[in-house]
């Protein structure tokens, strides 16, 4: 059975229409995820939830454990994560109530855990187009359809830079990054794309438009209370869209992520402590035992 993992952010805290659903609470090697997983099924397909920020909204961008729910991600099976993530828009064509999926990133935030390797083990893998294309195509027609019917517009591609927050940026911020060419703002996606494309798992961004950050002239500065009337109305796209996509994935990945980190690893085999190894084990075993 296919297994799509579904990251939910600002907003979106629950996965509704699952079947035999239950919560899961799920350790790791990395410390405690965000939340339990919802895990039931969608259609044909078994689906994991985990909101990002926690029911109730308690975990801040900087203080989330994203290697935590990504490691749990792949304990549980999932082939591909679905972000979902409230952002601003950068770009006047990008309206409050839009869909972006976003294929890029550029970092500003500051010291975040967001790799497996250290402590005895280095690796590297290739990240110059950070999300799985097959993916992504499949938001994107998943998103245009649900925008369709909602009179919101899907935006295929776009640059989502990430800020540290989490206070929103400054007026000179906004300009800034605007001249660098990014299309939305928001402050959690890269990580989450390092850690998955680490664990050999797809991943695409869903980016809910909310607001214009604080660039735009003629528009209030971003407010918390603007932010969520427009979130909650984005919400219900949202579901639509990981719907139709979970109907359309395939059976089997034809991408290169599954095999993304096999020649990673840098560290001679005899080389790994023990401790990392095991800590490893779950995301590169399976080289680790054919050598
Ligand atoms: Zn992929």
């Amino acid at each position: 059975m296919r297994t799509i993992g579904v990251i939910g952010g600002s907003g979106l805290y629950e996965m509704e229409g699952l079947t035999n659903l239950e919560r899961v609470r799920v350790e790791t090697p990395f410390g405690a995820p965000s939340d339990e997983y919802l895990v039931g099924h969608l259609g044909d397909a078994k689906l994991a939830f985990l909101p990002r920020h926690g029911r109730g909204h308690r975990v801040a961008p900087h203080e989330i454990n994203f290697r935590a729910n990504i490691h749990g991600m792949k304990q549980l099976g999932v082939e591909w994560i679905i972000s979902v993530s409230a952002v601003g828009s950068m770009r006047e064509e990008i309206r409050p109530g839009d869909i972006v999926i976003a294929d890029q990133f550029f970092d500003r935030t500051k010291g975040r855990p967001s790799t497996f390797f250290g402590d005895g083990v280095v690796g590297h893998v290739a990240f110059a187009d950070p999300v799985c294309g097959a993916l992504a195509e499949v938001l994107y027609r998943a998103a245009e359809g649900a925008c369709t019917e909602a009179g919101a517009h899907a935006h295929r591609g776009g640059t989502y830079v990430v800020i540290e927050g989490p206070q929103f940026s400054t007026r000179a911020e906004s300009r800034i990054y605007r001249q660098l060419g990014v299309d939305v703002i928001g402050m959690t996606n890269l990580p989450e794309a390092k850690l998955a494309r680490e664990a050999e798992i797809c991943y695409a961004t869903v980016a809910l438009s909310t607001d214009y950050d604080c660039w735009h002239e003629t528009e209030e500065a971003v407010s918390v209370s603007a932010v969520v009337a427009t979130l909650q109305r984005n919400v219900a796209l949202a579901r639509a869209i990981v719907r139709r996509a979970a109907e359309t994935l395939p059976a089997k990945r034809s991408c290169e992520c599954p095999s993304a980190a096999e020649f990673a690893v840098m560290t001679d085999p005899a080389a790994i402590p023990p401790v990392a190894r095991e800590r490893l084990r779950l995301l590169y075993g399976k080289y680790w035992e054919k050598a």
